[in-house]
């Protein structure tokens, strides 16, 4: 059961949270974790943790019915198939003309994500967050982060050579036949491992597939880097199936929760409360934003301002496949782990950075994919649906249709100078791009706006913000790395100033 009540609590256990425990526990805070997810360190008769990724079971998915896969089809026929209901490791929230996938789980989205650690370009970080001295977070928080979470780099003698990487070099032999730069995507894989994986000396994981169901080998994901290291200061709890409901104020000033625990069904077989002097909302942009504004407009926490629930966004997310000449082979063999992203960033009108992703199907599929990240300055906003419980995202496929223009821009160029097409099979119907999904939902809580410059909720004391909900849409590359240095930058400040005072 939970204890009633913890100095500290820390929602989610994803990048924000896990940083912010780990700095809790090692300043000889008591903290408890609240995650709705399950623990992922246990096999299944089959031998494994996760699910396989090619033909997914239970473990897959958060309580669903069916398998919800990126890519929906392959030549239009649906690749999805039944799975049981369970408490399983990726969701897809569903928002209309947007979805958002998240990881579910101790480590949050790090389960799932294709650990790629980008650092963002200096000059657009401080565009995006101007009131965040860029010099200290340069200094010092990206290199923290980094070495924290054990980013990794290619061997790039290797990356030349395997086979796992065939995919990677032929789109890059197409961008540069197009004039465009490739730049190798720094990672929280062990590449190390991945070369074994490849001479066939340990179990295979990137190379057998392994991505967004989870990986069972070679992946630093924040249960094996932060989350172990909050856990060994002795000071950090975490509890597993337990989902934050609602926030309140007592007379004493601390905070009350509402919990739900939940059965590996999603049921609810308990509903507790706990308590808290410092609360610390870690449970991503989705989930953090959703707690402030239930918690601002069921009148619990009615101090909250308007700012919770603005600034959000897909950052700039655009899928898309290209079909190549029957002599361009991408290799049965892809790792599941990107390597290498095309770096269009500096094009004044179209900034792209589109990631060289793999289609590892195990066959030669003669494509070649790409999740491009694009400069969108459309943002959307959450609001409290009292019938539901539950926050709603106002975001239009229009709003999106800025980032499709920019990646065709670039696209259009690669095949023509390559004599190639898009592929119109891949997303359900007959459309080459796809941004009706996103994997980097970023926003709702923003630094500067919802909060201070430190993510202290504006209105209340004692209450932070220290997950993706903090950046305004939009980071340019990959956002985990962003969002672990900006957690570490407002938990030093935290602690200096509000818990050792
Ligand atoms: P999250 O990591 O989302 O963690 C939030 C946690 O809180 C979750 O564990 C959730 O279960 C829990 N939670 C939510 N609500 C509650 C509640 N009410 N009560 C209790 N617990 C709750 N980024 C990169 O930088 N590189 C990549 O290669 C990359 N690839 C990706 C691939 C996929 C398939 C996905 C889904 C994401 C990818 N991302 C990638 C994005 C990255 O994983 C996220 O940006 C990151 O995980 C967000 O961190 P966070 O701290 O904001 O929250």
């Amino acid at each position: 059961g939970l204890p009633e009540y913890s100095p500290a609590v820390v929602i989610g256990t994803g990048y924000g949270a896990a940083v912010t425990a780990l700095r809790l526990g090692e300043a000889g805070i008591p903290t408890v974790m609240l995650e709705m997810g399950q623990l992922w360190d246990t096999p299944t008769a089959d031998g494994s943790v996760f699910s396989p990724m090619l033909s997914p079971d239970k473990r897959s998915m958060w309580l669903k019915d069916r398998s919800e896969m990126p890519l929906a089809s392959f030549l239009w026929i649906d690749i999805n198939t039944n799975i049981e209901r369970y408490a399983g490791v990726l969701d897809r929230v569903h928002y209309g003309d947007m979805s958002v996938y998240l990881g579910r789980g101790v480590g949050g989205g790090s389960l799932v994500n294709g650990a790629m650690a980008v650092t963002p370009r200096r000059s657009y970080f401080e565009e995006i967050l101007p009131g965040v001295d860029a010099d200290e977070m340069y200094g010092t928080y990206f290199p923290r982060a980094n070495t924290a979470l054990r980013v990794n780099d290619i061997d790039r003698g290797w990356f030349e050579d395997c086979d796992a990487y065939q995919y990677a070099r032929l789109s890059r032999k197409h961008a540069e036949k197009a004039g465009y730069r490739t730049t190798f995507v720094p990672s929280v894989y062990d590449f190390d491992y991945m070369r074994r994986e490849e001479a066939g000396e340990v179990p295979r994981s990137a190379l057998d597939s392994e991505v967004i169901f989870g990986n069972n080998h070679g992946k630093r994901s924040l249960d094996k880097t932060y989350l172990a290291a909050a856990l060994g200061t002795g000071n950090v709890t975490i509890k597993t199936l337990q989902e934050v409901r609602d926030i309140r104020r007592g007379a004493d000033g601390t905070y009350r929760l509402t919990v739900r625990e939940l059965d590996e069904t999603g049921g609810v077989v308990a509903r507790r409360e706990m308590g808290a002097r410092h609360l610390f909302l870690g449970a991503g942009s989705i989930g953090s934003t959703e707690l402030l504004l239930r918690a601002r407009d069921t009148g619990t926490l009615p101090g909250l301002g308007e700012e919770i629930g603005q600034g959000w966004g897909p950052n700039g997310n655009v899928m898309l496949g290209r079909a190549n000449h029957a002599w361009d082979l991408t290799g049965t063999l892809q790792s599941g782990m990107p390597a290498l992203g095309i770096d269009a960033w500096d094009d004044p009108d179209n900034p792209v950075f589109a990631e060289i992703a793999p289609m590892p199907a195990g066959v030669e599929l003669w494509v070649s994919l790409y999740l491009a990240i694009t400069k969108n300055p459309a943002r959307g906003r959450f609001t409290y649906d009292p019938a539901s419980d539950s926050a709603r995202l106002h975001w239009t496929a229009e709003q999106g249709q800025a980032s499709i223009d920019a990646a065709k821009v670039h696209f259009d160029r690669i095949n023509g100078v390559n004599n190639t097409v898009y592929r119109h099979d891949l997303f359900g119907d007959t459309r080459a791009f796809e941004n009706r999904f996103t994997y980097h939902p970023l926003g709702g809580a923003v630094l500067g706006e919802a909060t201070d410059l430190y993510g202290r909720v504006k209105g209340y004391d004692n209450l932070y913000v220290t997950d993706g909900a903090l950046i305004p849409g939009s980071t340019g590359v990959n956002p985990f790395v962003t969002i672990t240095a900006l957690a570490e930058r407002n938990v030093d400040r935290v602690l200096a100033e509000d818990i050792r005072r």
